[in-house]
């Protein structure tokens, strides 16, 4: 079999939620955008109410809708871009609760779904989705008499500790709802390590749940092995791939594997990336292309049947590194092309 294998380790997802849930004050969420940060919602979600979540966030109502089929009647399913033309449905059939950006999403809402359950998102900053202060301050009182469920905003710079924009969104946050009777979230993963302070009511982490910075303690959640293909060997002087751009200078043995950017494997990590053959680190050889990748066995004690490129050696945020990216790129670029192989449960 050729096709490189993904494996989702769920007891490290879930010790993950509980490590993050032990560090915040009141109730943790878990953030599922994006196909559960590409490692697939629906597992990944029954695995997080297992370990005790019961609110979940995701971007778009059709992602709810999707996670609501998975989860099933109980769990609050929250949708950060709120109530658009054409959610009404979804959000009434599949009991969904929008986060509410706007007068225009306020109105919608309250017109087509009078009493069901909304939360609104406040922009204290970072120029993305939620009313700002002056719109917030003219819609507050009829928006509180409607009860909302959360009242949240999101922080810009929360993976830097030493920011002064956290403390200025704090600050920000505090003056649009201190004294309202209305549950609070302001953090993600990195606004849960920013401290109590910025916990809340509720806190939101995603890419720290599959063990991504800035969770320093978090533990690894994937595993991604490529089987070799062929292997051949090559005099000093021969070259590997499109553009010639590998020339041995050795005699060299390169593992051809069954991988490439088709598999969201990111083209851009070129000769920095490497793979661990067990504990050999050996390096990409020529350009990664599209279902390919070479790789320079050479210094492997013995033939390798299938490399590591995520694991315990390398963190998504190692291949982050090589790409000049971040590791939540690393993880929801994946591709569907990849067996996806849950351990634990
Ligand atoms: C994606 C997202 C989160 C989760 O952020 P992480 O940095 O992955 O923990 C929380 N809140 C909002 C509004 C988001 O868009």
């Amino acid at each position: 079999m050729a096709q490189a294998k993904l494996t989702i380790d769920l007891d490290a997802l879930r010790s993950n939620w509980r490590a993050l849930d032990a560090r915040s004050e009141g109730e943790t969420a878990a953030v599922v955008k994006a196909d559960g940060y590409g490692l697939g919602a629906p597992r990944v979600a029954r695995a997080l109410a297992r370990a005790g979540a019961r609110r979940f966030f995701v971007a778009l109502a059709e992602e709810g809708a999707a996670l609501r089929e998975a989860l099933g009647p109980g769990p609050e399913i929250c949708v950060f871009s709120g109530h658009m033309p054409g959610d009404t449905d979804m959000i009434n059939d599949l009991s969904l609760v929008p986060m509410i950006n706007n007068i225009d999403q306020m109105l919608r809402h309250v017109e087509a779904l009078p009493g069901a359950p909304f939360g609104i998102q406040l922009d204290t900053g970072m120029n993305r989705l939620g009313m700002e202060p002056a719109e917030w301050a003219a819609l507050r009182d009829i928006a509180l008499a409607q009860n909302p469920v959360l009242v949240m905003s999101h922080l810009a710079c929360a993976d830097d500790a030493a920011h002064p924009m956290n403390a200025r969104q704090l600050q920000a946050f505090r003056e649009m709802t201190d004294g309202i009777d209305v549950p609070r979230s302001l953090a993600a993963t990195g606004g849960i390590h920013l401290g109590p302070d910025y916990h809340f009511d509720l806190t939101r982490p995603g890419v720290g749940l599959y063990g991504g910075l800035p969770f320093v303690d978090a533990t690894p959640v994937v595993t991604l092995e490529v089987p070799v293909i062929q292997v051949r060997e090559l005099e000093p002087g021969e070259t590997v791939g499109y553009g010639n751009s590998f020339t041995a200078s050795r005699p060299s043995r390169i593992a051809t594997i069954s991988a490439g950017y088709g598999d969201g494997i990111l083209r851009g990590m070129g000769p920095r990336a490497s793979l661990m053959a067990g504990e050999t680190r050996c390096p990409v050889a020529g350009r990664i292309s599209m279902d390919l990748i070479g790789v320079d066995v050479t210094d492997a004690p013995e033939l390798p049947d299938r490399l590591e490129l995520l694991g315990q050696h390398q963190s998504i945020d190692t291949l982050a590194g090589w790409a000049d990216t971040i590791g939540y790129e690393i993880l929801t670029s994946l591709g569907a092309r990849l067996s996806r192989v849950y351990r634990g449960e």
